[in-house]
């Protein structure tokens, strides 16, 4: 896709149009049912519903109500985290037995974050940078007390060269949730090997916005969510990854019955299960994987740098509309200007960005707002076209020129965006 306005002209909505119609993404966008009306840039907190995930869910429930407990043979309940697992994998350039798909973010995490620790005993760090996501910090501030080491929290240019025989793990975010900037995973994992530390990545803003290569990147665990670009539905469950050269010795600290080799053996002896299935613990959200399967039959045929393609084609088209039609209204990009530097979203930073956001959403352009100031715009690729971008920048600008946005209703504090 050419980059927006490169010969010189301003861009106007029938160039945003032509963009669109070179998309080669542009017809899956008929998989999702986006509002009439709204103009969706907060896939990357909850991804927009497919009408094939409705009409899963509706037969999981008939499963259940017909088939009760013969379900979990004649419907194949009982390998759906596999089954998931296996079409996930290739998101992540990974194998699909070094993929579990179970519980949330947070609790994967915990698990793959202290048995990745585990694996390095005699180390002392977890080294963490300071623009992680608050549970990713928490999660490994308990996981540091368990395991009597310490977290060590950098500035996020600062971790590469943190890296030293001291690190058993090093923990990051891949994509940073407030600004969208991407750490060198590639370079990270060099670091991290010749340190012979051992790699955790976050991809909760990553996995259907970028090209994610667990494999190449030589990451060692992973964990991320599938309800932001995966678009698995309100607290679909989450993913952990382990890479296929620890599963000799890795544990989980939850030894729960659905990750042991047998959980139908009912056995007195734990034994645990092959792979990263080990990390799997109690019985299988059903009806949440039923969606979350049916949710990722869009990536089917959909090659990762197309997506990663588009997601910077629609940014960089962000950015530059942004900066000429919003010019000298008090607005500062808190992005990475380079478009290969940052994920599938933009930040806006501006003092009064919550009632701005706030008068956005009144205008069906929804995004979201992270404190103290951040205006935040996720563009989805499957489903975010360039005429979406040039008309939530129009009403941008419209809000800005007109005050429009500075009423009292627009200054109430919700507790979600
Ligand atoms: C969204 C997000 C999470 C979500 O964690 P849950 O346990 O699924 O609520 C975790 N980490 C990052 C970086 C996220 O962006």
């Amino acid at each position: 896709m050419p980059a927006p306005g490169t010969d010189g002209t301003a861009m106007d909505r029938q160039a945003c149009t032509r963009l669109d119609a070179q998309d080669p993404l542009a017809g899956v966008r008929a998989c999702f049912s986006v509002p009439a009306g709204s103009i969706y840039l907060d896939g990357n907190s909850l991804g927009a519903l497919q009408p094939a995930v409705t009409r899963r869910v509706r037969a999981a429930l008939d499963e259940w109500g017909d088939g009760l407990i013969r379900s979990w043979n004649d419907a194949r309940w009982v390998d759906l985290p596999q089954r998931v697992a296996t079409r996930l994998a290739p998101l992540l350039g990974a194998r699909p037995d070094e993929v579990a798909v179970t519980d949330s973010t947070s609790v994967n995490l915990f698990k793959v974050l202290l048995a990745a620790r585990r694996l390095r005993p005699d180390r002392r760090v977890i080294l963490t940078d300071a623009s992680d996501f608050p549970t990713d910090r928490y999660v490994a501030g308990g996981v540091a007390d368990l395991a009597g080491c310490e977290v060590r929290t950098v500035a996020r240019d600062a971790v590469v060269d943190a890296i030293d025989e001291t690190v058993a793990v090093v923990a990051l975010t891949h994509v940073d949730y407030r600004t969208g900037a991407v750490h060198d995973a590639e370079a990270v994992g060099a670091a991290a090997r010749a340190a012979g530390a051992l790699t955790c990545w976050d991809l909760s803003h990553s996995t259907g916005a970028l090209v994610v290569d667990l494999a190449s990147w030589g990451a060692d665990v992973a964990v991320g969510c599938t309800y932001k670009y995966l678009s698995g539905g309100p607290g679909a469950p989450a993913y952990l990854y382990v890479a296929r050269r620890h599963h000799e010795g890795v544990e989980s600290p939850i030894r729960g019955w659905f990750g042991h080799a047998a959980p139908f053996d009912f056995d007195d002896r734990y034994v645990p299960g092959c792979g990263a299935d080990r990390f799997l613990a109690g019985t299988p959200a059903v009806l949440s994987l039923a969606a979350l399967d049916a949710a990722l039959g869009v990536w089917d045929g959909i090659a990762r740098s197309e997506v990663e393609a588009k997601a910077r084609a629609l940014t960089e088209t962000f950015v530059e509309l942004v900066g000429t039609r919003c010019e000298g209204l008090g607005l500062e990009l808190a992005s990475p200007r380079d478009p290969a530097c940052r994920g599938a979203q933009v930040s806006l930073r501006h003092p009064q960005a919550h009632a701005i956001m706030q008068a956005l959403i009144g205008r069906g352009v929804i995004g979201d707002f992270r404190p103290p100031d951040l205006l935040r715009f996720g563009f989805a690729p499957l489903y975010v076209r360039h005429v979406d971008v040039w008309d939530a920048v129009d009403a941008l600008a419209d809000l800005l020129v007109t005050g429009d946005w500075d009423r009292p209703e627009h200054h109430e504090r919700r507790t979600v965006t």
